[in-house]
Formats: C-alpha cells, structure tokens, sequence
C-alpha cells in the first residue's frame, strides 16, 4: 500500500457527532470543523491537508431531504479535483438513505466518499466519533501501489465496519454498532489493521474519466408495508396516490403479500395505471423470489417487479434517482431489475 499522505475534504453537514461540550454554557453545541486539527490530531498521520465544508444551517438527520443530497453531489462534482477523497459527518438517523442516494448520484466514481458520524458527541469522553473519523480519514487515505483509492465507493463507516452506503440500514438506536450491511459483508474492517475485503469493492471502469454527477431526483415515491389486518382503504390510497409514480410494497418473508382478490386487485389496478411497483422484504436478510410461494406469484402476475435484496432505503433512492432520469416508467422497471451500484445480489 502507498504511504502518500491525501488531501481530503471533510464536509459536515449536522447530527451528534458534530456537538461538543461547550465548559461556559454547558451544553451540547455545534464544533467549530476548521479547528478540526486541533480536536482530532490524528488526522494529520493520514491527511496532509485536511479543509472543511460546514452546511448553513447544520442540521439533525431527521430533517435531510434530496435537496441536501443535490447540494452534497453537486459539492463533491465541483471539488472532485481538489482532493483525494470526501468524508461526510451526517446524522445516524438518515445516513443509510443519505449514502444510498448519494451512491446512484455520482457517476464514474474513483475517489472514495465516505459517510460517518456517531452515536455519541465528540466532545464527550466515550464518544466513538473520534474513533469512527479517524477510521474514514486512514481509509479514505489508502492507495494501492498503482496510486488508485482502495475503496472508491460511497461508503458508511461506523464501528470499525466500512460498509456499502446502498447496502446499509441504521438497526440500532443505542450501542456503537448502530449500522448493518445484511446481505452483502462489510467492504473493510478495522482491527489492529485495516482488512480489506478487495474482491468485494468496486473500481472504475477508467480511472481517468470525469465523474458524472447526475443530480435528478424524481421523489414521488411511496411505501406501502403490508401486516396483517391492513384495510383496502390503506392500500387503495397509497397505490393509487393521484402524483406517486412508484409504490415499494413492503411485503413478508420472500416476497409474499396477502392473496386477497381486493389487494390483488388494487395491485393490478395500479398496474395498469402505469406505476412501477417494486417488492422489498420486511425481513433485514435475504432476498426477494417471487416464485417460491403462490403469494409471491400472484404479485409477480399482478406487476410488481423484485426488488431482490434490496434494503428499502436503497429501493428509495434509486427510485428518486431513475424517475429524476427517466421520464418513462418502463425504463425505470427494466433498470431497477439491474445490478446499478452494487445495491442488489444480481
Ligand atoms: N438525530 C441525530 C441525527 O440523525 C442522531 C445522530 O446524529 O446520530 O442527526
């Protein structure tokens, strides 16, 4: 592995990892990230230029929308050429779709951009966002021998896992291990060394193609999570939704749903109507096939397309992504059934 020190930009854009105790109003308040050096030295060992990028207003995750993903895509296009790679303090709460959206965003991607953040503050002793930053800082740094980003993806790391950002889902409001990557393994993992699970990474087809930032996002999505005892009111309103134009149904086991004539119905109806209708599984591991029970066929008759093992964050953001893209609903079926980004086992 080379040792050349990276130039890298660290953008934060809000959440806790940002907070540190503030001694004279004692209370939790946004750090100052041009002093970055200063509370984290450790980056320097990685980074020989480490700049920052504070989003005005920072905010709590919970209140992300696609325009903060346009803003930080479009970020990343206009300083692609700066740096080495980009490490993006988020919010937990919404940093699995962040990091899923922001994967189908760039295009042609040879630099790593890494999303990180913390379950505690910075500034608190236990904090595990030191941990977690100098962790992205060594990983988005590593080169192999021919200068090329070891990991040129979007990423989230957090609790010594570098995992895919398409591939995650926040499982845990409490512990440090608040991520999960459950039908792929994780991309790296930091012990007393780095390992790097390099069969499982993907690189670019020419490293020297500019990055494409495709910054379309079409969000006239729904999610229908089916459970026993749902009305077919519920699902009348979430399918046929006057402006929705895709409706994830969030469905049992393998892809199976209620076999009622009325959903079945309901799902034709919206069919017909022209939305793309995409099967996710309720369940964290495994994935969609929809010929293994008589349920699951009677949604595959009905329209629905699989969704694979996609997490549904990822279902969402590639759905707003290729609605943004695609004026065509038929283009979009045929292309959420393609492996894009690494998001689905196919
Ligand atoms: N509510 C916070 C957020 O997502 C939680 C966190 O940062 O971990 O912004």
């Amino acid at each position: 592995m080379s040792k050349h020190l990276s130039s890298l930009l660290l953008i934060y854009t809000g959440g806790t990892i940002g907070m540190k105790q503030d001694p004279t109003r004692k209370a939790l308040v946004p750090f100052d990230f041009s002093q970055i050096l200063e509370e984290v030295p450790e980056i320097g060992k990685f980074a020989f230029r480490t700049d920052s990028y504070t989003f005005d207003p920072l905010i709590d995750s919970s209140d992300v929308d696609p325009t903060l993903w346009q803003a930080l895509a479009r970020l990343i296009g206009e300083r692609y050429d700066d740096y080495d790679g980009f490490i993006i303090l988020h919010g937990t709460d919404t940093m699995a779709y962040s990091a899923s959206a922001l994967s189908f965003m760039l295009d042609g991607l040879a630099k790593p951009v890494i999303f990180t953040g913390s379950q505690l503050p910075v500034g608190v002793p236990r904090t595990d966002g030191k941990e977690n930053l100098i962790s992205a800082v060594e990983i988005a740094s590593a080169r192999d021998s021919e200068d090329h980003a070891l990991v040129p993806e979007v990423c989230i790391l957090f609790d010594s896992k570098l995992i895919r950002g398409n591939r995650s889902t926040k499982v845990n409001a409490e512990m440090f291990d608040a991520f999960r990557s459950p039908n792929l393994a994780p991309l790296a993992e930091a012990g007393i060394q780095i390992r790097y699970n390099n069969d499982l990474i993907i690189k670019p087809s020419d490293w020297d193609k500019p990055l494409r930032v495709n910054p379309s996002l079409d969000t006239r999505v729904s999610i229908l999570k089916v459970h026993p005892g749902i009305t077919r009111q519920t699902v009348e309103d979430i399918l046929y939704g006057g402006s929705t134009r895709a409706v994830i149904i969030e469905t049992y086991g393998a892809g199976n749903a209620p076999t009622a004539p009325w959903f079945l119905d309901c799902v034709r109806e919206a069919d017909r109507a022209g939305k793309v209708l995409v099967n996710v599984t309720q369940c964290l591991r495994g994935t969609v096939n929809m010929d293994l029970y008589a349920t699951g066929k009677s949604l595959a008759e009905a329209g629905v397309i699989s969704g694979y093992d996609s997490t549904t964050e990822s279902a969402l953001a590639k759905l707003f992504h290729l609605l943004g893209t695609y004026h065509d609903n038929d283009t979009v079926k045929t292309l959420m059934g393609r492996n894009l980004k690494g998001e689905i086992s196919k």
